[in-house]
Formats: structure tokens, sequence, C-alpha cells
């Protein structure tokens, strides 16, 4: 079998196993891009090319693994995010490309400042994280985890991404290690476990491999938003961003978490499917006691 008739083959068995046409298409791309060691685009010129004995044999392996509706992206190891690729593992979040959305508007934010200081809270591989270091070289960023598993793995997608000199990575429950630092930031982002408790069970089978501590937001899915916002004031300078990613129906109830502590919220965000899919918020003046150092502050970063 070549590899254009195997391409339609996986993805016509992946789509058997209940996976969306369009995500089959996309998988069957990436198991025979891995086998080509070649990118998903290249594998236009491998069309002809006959698949010998192993990697038939790898195909079979994966499939017999996917079958039990395991993440491709835990088989294969790895995954791409902002044309970025990262290990990952079931320690961690399968980064997905609709947290790319923020990512660019965090980059489109924060380019133009001299040095900026981001931090990503509950970074899981580190995509986010390692994404803003790499396309804002100017930029220093903290990135959290309660998880050290997780850590362990966004530490290693740094090292891999020669970026691990402009990140810290610290342990520790949302924004307390930043607070413990004393750390203020310009702009600070999340993607957070924002699933209710009670809709976990229903979702596909591939997010039950998931870790549920990056996914469960507690009874409303809004468990985590209630102590990241609250929180956040004081690890934010005057004027500074908190930029969450939020469920496709959570926009009003993080909206006005937001407003009540004291965020003016800036924009509503909405993925590639039209979905809606994050806030921003910018911390403003009025809550600040030092209204001088916030004046100066407020003219630097309000755009
Ligand atoms: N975006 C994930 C999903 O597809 C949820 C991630 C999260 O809870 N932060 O369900």
């Amino acid at each position: 079998m070549d590899t254009k008739q195997s391409l339609a083959r996986l993805s016509q068995d992946l789509s058997l196993l209940g996976v969306e046409p369009a995500e089959a298409a996309r998988e069957a791309k990436l198991i025979l891009s891995a086998l080509h060691n070649c990118s998903p685009a290249e594998l236009f010129f491998y069309g002809e090319r006959e698949l010998d004995e192993a990697a038939q044999e790898r195909i079979w392996k994966i499939m017999e693994i996917r079958t039990k509706r395991y993440p491709l992206q835990y088989i294969l190891e790895e995954t791409e995010f902002m044309s970025l690729t990262f290990e990952v593992n079931p320690a961690v979040l399968i980064p997905r490309g609709d947290t790319e959305r923020l990512v660019e508007l965090a980059i489109e934010l924060m380019q133009p400042l001299e040095q900026p200081l981001l931090a990503d809270i509950g970074c899981g591989s580190g995509c986010i994280a390692i994404s803003l270091a790499h396309y804002l070289p100017r930029a220093s960023l903290v990135a959290t985890d309660i998880s050290s598993k997780a850590l362990a793995i966004a530490q290693k997608n740094a090292i891999r991404h020669n970026l691990a000199e402009r990140i810290a990575f610290l342990e520790g429950d949302l924004l307390e290690p930043l607070l413990g630092a004393n750390l203020r930031c310009h702009l600070i982002v999340s993607n957070p476990p924002y699933i209710p408790s009670a809709d976990l069970a229903g979702l596909a089978p591939e997010l039950h491999y998931e870790p549920r501590l990056a996914l469960d937001g507690g009874p409303d899915g809004l468990a985590f938003y209630r102590r990241l916002i609250k929180t956040a004031p004081p690890a934010l300078l005057p004027g500074g961003y908190l930029l969450l990613e939020t469920g496709a129906e959570q926009k009003e109830a993080v909206s006005r978490l937001l407003s009540d502590s004291g965020f003016r919220i800036v924009q509503c965000i909405k993925d590639y499917g039209g979905n809606h899919r994050g806030v921003l918020g910018q911390f403003t003046i009025h809550n600040l006691k030092n209204c001088i150092l916030c004046t100066s502050y407020f003219v630097l970063f309000t755009p």
C-alpha cells in the first residue's frame, strides 16, 4: 500500500471509530507524517511512496491503541501548537488549536513593550508560555502549575525550544507562586479547568484520558475563575491584562467576575469555529492605592 492509499484507509478507519471526519483526516496525516518523519504539509511529496512492513506494523500498533479512543497526541507523544512541537503525556492537557487565538492576542498586546513580564497560570505542557516566549523575544515569563509532573514536561518543552532561560517554572496553586515572589506582570494568561464537574462524564472518550485536574472546573465550571480573578490584582501592574480562556457558555459569568474585581472588559475572544473562547480584562486604575505610580503605568500600558 502506498502513502496515499494508506491515508485514505486510515482516515476511514478512524471515522469508523467515531472520530469526526475532519479530525480523522487530520489524524491520518499526522500518523503518516510521523512515519515519514516529515511535516503534514510535506506528506504530499510521499504520496506514491510504498509503506514497508515496519511502517505497516507501526500503523497497526498505533491503531490498536487508538481503537480505545486513547488520544493520538499521547500515542505520538507530541503535538503542534503555534507552529511549535510540544511533548505531551497524560500528565498534561493536550494543547488545543483554539487556545492559539488567545496567544495571538497576547502577542499583539505585548509586542510594543520593551521588556514585558508575562505569567501563564496552570501551564500544563507549557504550550502557552513557551509560544509567548518564542514569539516575544524581549519577554520574560513565569509559568505555574500545581502538578510537578506537568511542570517537568513544560520544562522539557522549554529546553527543546531553547527558551528555558526566559521562563521561570514555579510549582504551586494558581497565582500563589507569583504572589509569593512579589511579582507584578503586564499580562497574565490562563486556560484553567472550566468544565462543570457533572459534564465530564458526557465528554468525548478521548477527554477521559486527559488529566481531570486540568478539566474539572467545579460544580458550575467557574471555581478557578473566581479564585484567579479575585487574587490577580496584586500580581498585575496597573493597566495589566488578565486573559482567560473560557468555555463557550461562560462569557457573561466570567466577564461579571472580572468587572466585580475592578477589571474593564476589553475584548471577548472567539475561536476558529466562531464559538466564544475567552475574555480579556484590564486591571483599571481606581482600585489602586498608589495613584501616582499607577498613573504613569497606566499611560504606558493602555493601548
Ligand atoms: N478546551 C478544553 C475542551 O476542549 C477544556 C480545557 C479546560 O478545561 N481548560 O474541553
